[in-house]
């Protein structure tokens, strides 16, 4: 094997795309200067040189503390962005009280890649600032493909879906019952997730969608990643001491108000495992389940996730890889690099790409949530097996 890491790409997405990851990076480690002001500052020096290589000699950032102030204004400003249209460059990294935006983990994210493995120094840092996704989903999942089993695969990957959050109790049981190995452990649940009523007493709330503990700002909660639509405030406390919601957003549907849940022995999985195999994993075990209740054969992530679905309806076979990328330019660029090896799927939230993609990529085989349920019915309805 060779060992010699490969030159940076000269291509401009690619530059760009360093630039994203290392703008995250200098983010993430002024976040957490305070305590560990040695690892994050060299962090900061570091990912500032990364910059100047990708964009060029002469162009700033060109220290440190001018990368620091660069984090709070969107990308844009930097020249490398300057002619870009990608949504990507709207948007900034630090907020006002010195936090990571909203926008990072809901956008930001999806542009991480790794910079350079064999030099890299930024262990330290949490995965989801470094590596691909694909990466993170290959590292938790690691132990339990070595162990060939496609049904404790399986079994394993729903568990973190269905159970992303709970009482340290709650999950030890569940992981225990079901005899797996979670590879990537969980963690209290951090403090922006949380509500305070009174001195110690916190609170968290789960997603009506992904069930991880929403964000909380200034009595807005909400999940971090925007297409999770709804967003509550706070009311009032309840005489057992525990606070209520009312869902503020314009969208409608029946949704169940989320009861608060109290944050002592909370836990919840980290942030790349929930932005990655949570968040799109809450939408294929929506179709997943779907496609059963009309009466399909469906098999989760075959092949220890060759691609997401394979669904038998009557005589007939589909395969479909669900893709829930935030940005359609992300998407493009991956399914470029790596073409699926089923229909690419997108989920109801993101039907509003189909156009965008199917130009992009016309020979490619796309379908979405909605006209793929009607095509399994359909082939149901014609062989006469559908409940
Ligand atoms: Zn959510």
């Amino acid at each position: 094997m060779n060992t010699w890491p490969s030159p940076p790409s000269d291509e401009l997405s690619e530059r760009r795309r360093r630039v994203v990851t290392a703008a995250l990076r200098a983010a993430y480690a002024w976040t957490v200067r305070e305590a560990r002001p040695k690892k994050a500052m060299h962090e900061i020096a570091r990912m500032t040189g990364v910059i100047m290589e990708a964009q060029g000699p002469g162009r700033a950032p060109n220290t440190p503390l001018d990368l620091v102030r660069a984090l709070r204004s969107p990308l844009s400003k930097l020249s490398i962005f300057a002619d870009s249209d990608d949504p990507v460059g709207q948007l900034a990294l630090l907020g006002v009280d010195n936090e990571l935006t909203p926008d990072v983990q809901d956008l930001i994210c999806e542009y991480v890649m790794p910079l350079n493995v064999l030099t890299d120094s930024g262990r330290w840092l949490p995965d989801w600032t470094r590596m691909r996704a694909e990466q993170i989903r290959h590292q938790v999942f690691t132990a339990m493909i070595a162990m060939k089993k496609q049904e404790v695969y399986v079994a394993s990957r729903r568990l973190l879906i269905e159970h992303p959050a709970g009482t340290a109790g709650e999950i030890g049981e569940l992981v225990s019952k079901a005899g797996i190995r979670v590879a990537s452990g969980y963690q209290a649940v951090p403090s922006r997730q949380l509500h305070r009523t009174e001195l110690e007493k916190a609170w968290w709330w789960p997603c009506p969608e992904c069930r991880w503990p929403m964000m909380v700002s200034r009595g807005v909660v909400r999940c971090g990643y925007r297409p999770h639509s709804c967003v509550y405030e706070v009311t009032k406390v309840l005489s057992n001491g525990r606070p209520t919601l009312r869902r503020i957003d314009e969208g409608s549907g029946p949704r169940k108000t989320p009861v608060a849940r109290k944050a002592q022995d909370a836990v919840c999985l980290n942030v790349g495992v929930w932005r990655f195999i949570v968040v799109p994993g809450a939408s294929e075990l929506r179709i997943y389940t779907q496609l059963q209740s009309l009466g399909a054969g469906v098999e989760l992530w075959p092949g220890f996730d060759s691609y997401d679905l394979r669904v038998t309806a009557g005589d007939q076979k589909f395969t479909v890889d669900v893709k829930e990328y935030r940005s359609v330019h992300r998407l493009i660029s991956d399914l470029k690099a790596k073409p699926p090896r089923a229909r690419v799927l997108l989920p109801r939230t993101h039907e509003h790409q189909y156009e965008a993609l199917r130009a992009a990529l016309p020979s490619l085989s796309i379908t979405t949530e909605k006209r793929f349920l009607m095509q399994v019915r359909r082939a149901l309805g014609t062989s006469g097996r559908a409940k």
